[in-house]
């Protein structure tokens, strides 16, 4: 059956020969930034849409599953989050659930392309809601090279909410990125990825994320999965390392008292996505 181009949004994974498509109601916005083409739609079922360079970032019905999950496993596995640094997550989506922990006192977010964040204040206002609180700082500059310059011990949870390891992003699935994360946490950092699809990348992309962070240095990791409907598989992760101690051991009772609504994420979630499939368990065995 074929789709009229019209009234379809259509992600064409080529390697995967597959595809995923939203119905469009309209193309609300087109631009090319300094870095990367940005598009807004409005679909018929998925509330609006960001496109960056034809790949799928958000929708206003969907993002909620990822944003927690990029956040609140990190921020309960640390013994006592205080300051946060978020590399990327331009469309605040993170930054607003990470400021839902009243203990956090700042939160850095460097995001390379402005226009992201200037896009979803206008077309996704409800992520961006709590970008005036006085705990954010919002820096529009290379991820890669903030993190060189940042001092040693200065963050408790460093969160990658990057796109994928293309274009500008590739360095931030690097060894020599993970080494400044590593020095620039303190003791019992905690860093979180955005670690793709585990049922396309467990061998290739996932395996090299948990190597690397285990090579410079971080005690434990684990990748944690979670459902993501407009992703390609309809399935992602986000990959955890914590400097000392178990990944394992989170702040259980803080999370199920959290005191903050969350429309995935709970304790249950948590302890659920520490569990390993099957064919994960020989990532870094
Ligand atoms: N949820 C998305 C996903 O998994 O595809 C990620 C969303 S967020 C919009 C990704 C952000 O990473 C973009 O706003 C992009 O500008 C930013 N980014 C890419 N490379 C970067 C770099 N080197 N430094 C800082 N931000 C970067």
């Amino acid at each position: 059956m074929a789709l009229d181009s019209n009234t379809w949004f259509t992600e064409i994974f080529q390697n995967e020969g597959t595809a995923f498509s939203l119905q469009i109601k309209q193309h609300l916005h087109s631009e090319q930034s300094a870095y990367q083409t940005l598009d807004i739609y409005d679909t018929e079922t998925f509330g609006k849409l960001m496109v960056i360079d034809g790949c799928v970032m958000l929708t206003q019905r969907d993002n909620f599953l990822y944003h927690e999950m990029m956040s609140h496993p990190a921020l309960f596995t640390h013994r006592n989050p205080k300051r946060v640094v978020i590399i990327g997550g331009g469309d605040c989506g993170t930054l607003k659930e990470v400021l839902k922990h009243a203990d956090v006192e700042s939160v850095i977010q460097v995001d390379i392309d402005e226009r992201v964040t200037r896009l979803s204040e206008q077309f996704f206002p409800e992520l961006c809601e709590c970008n005036e609180d006085a705990r954010a700082s919002l820096l529009f500059e290379d991820g890669i090279a903030w993190m060189k310059n940042a001092p040693d011990g200065s963050a408790d949870v460093i969160i990658i909410d990057s796109t994928d390891p293309v274009g500008p992003a590739e360095g931030l699935f690097a060894t020599d990125f993970y080494r400044e994360c590593n020095r620039v946490l303190g003791a019992g950092g905690v860093i979180v990825q955005q670690s793709e699809s585990p049922l396309l990348h467990s061998h290739t992309i996932i395996k090299d994320v948990q190597a690397d962070l285990l090579a410079v240095g971080f005690a434990s990791v684990r990748t944690l999965p979670f459902p993501q409907p407009v992703y390609p598989t309809g399935w992602w992760s986000a990959t955890m390392a914590i400097k000392e101690g178990d990944i394992e051991a989170f702040r259980k009772e803080d999370s199920t008292s959290r005191g903050f609504k969350t429309s995935y994420y709970n304790e249950a979630i948590h302890q659920a996505a520490l569990a390993v499939p099957e064919f994960m368990k020989d990532l870094n065995a």
